[in-house]
């Protein structure tokens, strides 16, 4: 009897340091992937930015000297608005390459979450997506770049959007963890997503969506960002009635102290 236990016992323990290797091999995997896309990005970004370039430039004066009501309107801005679309592109997959560190400085992740949810108006109005903000009291500022954590953000939030075609509710909102870390929510009530996309949704290249309406970059960006502040994400999504992204970062510094020191 002792033995068998004892048998069982080993048992589990080789199980679980399999699950442990399959996930480093899963991780090592990503990080493989991820290089690879940065060193392509590096050498292909500058390829196609000057030609795009060209394309764009002359497209705009074109565009300028198009008289009222020409029939060549609709497709000069067809090209001028696929042109930009290329770049904007060639600009994320850059964001790969850049492998030093960002520069940081202390960022307010409620003003944050305010200037984004301002950028995100427009196109919630048009989805009859209602824009919610739940944000914690007195937040210390985090470590961070601004311009990363915005991209962050507002990637998750295109998302949430794209998973809400026929409306509903996107909540915004930033929280301090009881270790003192920071996070910062973007809650959908939109598609959820089924657990063989949801394997997935960080890979480079990886969407469900249309040709021309994804890129599959987004969420690996995200990912690299995070990564690269030293915080993480965890997902939760329900088939149907929604998706949590949760973006936890490393707690602040304590805040030097300042002024006279208090009177004994
Ligand atoms: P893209 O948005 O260009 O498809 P992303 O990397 O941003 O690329 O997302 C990858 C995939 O993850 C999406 O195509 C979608 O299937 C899934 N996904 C991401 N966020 C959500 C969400 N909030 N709700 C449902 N599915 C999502
Ligand atoms: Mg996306």
């Amino acid at each position: 009897d002792a033995r068998t236990r004892a048998l069982e016992e080993s048992n589990q323990v080789l199980k679980a340091s399999l699950e442990r290797q399959r996930e480093i091999h899963e991780q090592l995997l990503q990080t493989a992937k991820l290089a690879a896309v940065g060193q392509l990005a590096a050498g292909l970004a500058h390829e196609i930015n000057n030609p795009l370039g060209v394309i764009i430039g002359f497209g705009q004066a074109l565009q300028r000297r198009l008289p009222e009501g020409s029939p060549l309107a609709m497709p000069v801005a067809s090209i001028l608005r696929e042109g930009q679309r290329c770049r904007d592109m060639v600009t994320e997959m850059l964001t790969f390459s850049r492998r030093s560190k960002p520069v940081m400085e202390p960022v307010d992740l409620n003003a944050l979450v305010t200037a984004t949810t301002v950028l995100l108006e427009t196109r919630a109005c048009q989805q009859r997506v209602v824009l919610k903000q739940a944000l914690a009291p007195q937040l210390p500022p985090v470590s961070a770049n601004k311009n990363q954590l915005q991209q962050v953000l507002v990637n998750l939030s295109t998302n949430a959007l794209d998973a809400m075609p026929q409306g509903g509710t996107l909540t915004l909102s930033t929280r301090r963890l009881d270790d003192g870390r920071l996070s910062l929510q973007v809650a959908d009530t939109g598609s959820g997503m089924p657990p063989d996309v949801r394997a997935h949704i960080f890979e480079p290249f990886f969407t469900t969506k249309e040709l021309g309406k994804g890129t599959g970059l987004g969420l690996s960006l995200v990912y690299e960002i995070v990564t690269q502040h030293g915080g993480r994400i965890d997902v939760e999504s329900a088939e149907g009635r929604g998706t949590v992204m949760a973006v936890q970062l490393p707690a602040p510094a304590p805040a030097p102290l300042t002024g006279r020191p208090a009177l004994q």
